[in-house]
């Protein structure tokens, strides 16, 4: 393959809608696909870009997924009528999801016994990063796949990281959400003692944010989503609690006990059971403001 030119993308959400804008900036070649087609058009109009179709899928060089989960990512592409069997010999499959890695490694040597190549390039900075351009992108597979691929990814992201095989930007990414859910929840505690204590909590994330303490949360999050009231980060409760499920996972099936992790993660998964799919996952400052009431 010389330089990729065609993309097919799938999945035109919170973050593929922009990561596509992106792309079509730089002037590749977009056929869009997502299930929910009003959304399909609004984006294929907003961009001028074809719908994929069985027929142009066999002409691109490069396929991308940004969808919810593994199990969706694995229908879509291997399901009955899935996309893999519409695409030529060679061309790119590269998971943008945050998927699960054991099955990423899978899907990985199923699309290579097609004859395609296949990448995990999960994505981590948030809808303002993918509006950027600006994303860090985790890369597990073959680094001269990756580097074949490399002016598609520098159009959506700025730190391009290759982590090892595929399946491991899978597992690097599910372990820095783990640790974002973390340093989010201890955010949200401190800034509600902080609050009964008669600090101002606006004060407090300032005091974060010049002292040792000091995160993404408090940085990106906390006066922007969570004092603001807006919550609207556009990453959901859902999909990160899916996230702490594969970092669980992972943790479990290399025997590693998670001794904190545990109970950071618990508490998200029983925060989420009170959200819908479009609760923000800057809610849990919501959530937890009446603990102990
Ligand atoms: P989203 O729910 O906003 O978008 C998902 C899109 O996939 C929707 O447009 C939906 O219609 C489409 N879809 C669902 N099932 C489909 C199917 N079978 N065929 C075609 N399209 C289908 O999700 P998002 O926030 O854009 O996240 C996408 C992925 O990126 C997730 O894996 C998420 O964990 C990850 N992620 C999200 C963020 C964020 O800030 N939102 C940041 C980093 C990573």
């Amino acid at each position: 393959m010389t330089q990729p030119q065609r993309i097919g993308f799938i999945g035109l959400g919170m973050m593929g809608t922009p990561m596509t804008a992106c792309l079509a900036k730089v002037g590749f070649q977009l056929f869009l696909a997502d299930a929910d087609a009003g959304r399909l058009r609004d984006v294929q109009a907003t961009l001028d870009a074809s719908a994929l179709t069985p027929e142009n899928a066999q002409t691109l060089d490069v396929l991308i997924t940004m969808l919810p989960n593994s199990n969706i990512v694995e229908t879509v592409l291997l399901g009955e009528g899935g996309w893999a069997g519409s695409l030529a010999p060679q061309t790119v499959v590269i998971d943008m999801s945050s998927s699960e890695p054991a099955r990423s490694r899978e899907l990985g040597q199923k699309l290579n016994t097609l004859n395609l190549a296949y990448l995990d390039a999960p994505v981590s900075g948030g809808v303002k990063r993918a509006v950027d351009g600006s994303l860090a992108i985790l890369v597990g597979g073959d680094a001269a796949v990756m580097q074949r691929c490399r002016p598609v990814l520098d159009a959506m992201g700025k730190n391009i990281l290759h982590i090892g095989d595929a399946g491991s930007g899978h597992a690097a990414k599910a372990l820095n959400n783990f640790v974002s859910a973390a340093g989010l929840m201890a955010t949200v505690e401190a800034l509600h003692v902080a609050k009964r204590f008669g600090i101002d909590p606006d004060v407090m994330v300032d005091v974060l944010n010049a002292s040792s303490g000091g995160s993404n949360t408090s940085l990106n999050k906390a006066k922007q989503f969570m004092l603001s009231g807006t919550f609207g980060s556009g990453f959901s409760m859902q999909l990160m609690n899916k996230d702490l499920k594969i970092a669980k996972g992972l943790s479990d099936a290399l025997d590693y006990p998670l001794i904190f992790g545990q109970s950071a993660i618990k508490v998200w998964n029983d925060v989420a059971q009170g959200a819908t799919p479009t609760t923000d996952h800057t809610e849990m400052y919501r959530m937890l403001a009446n603990e102990g009431e």
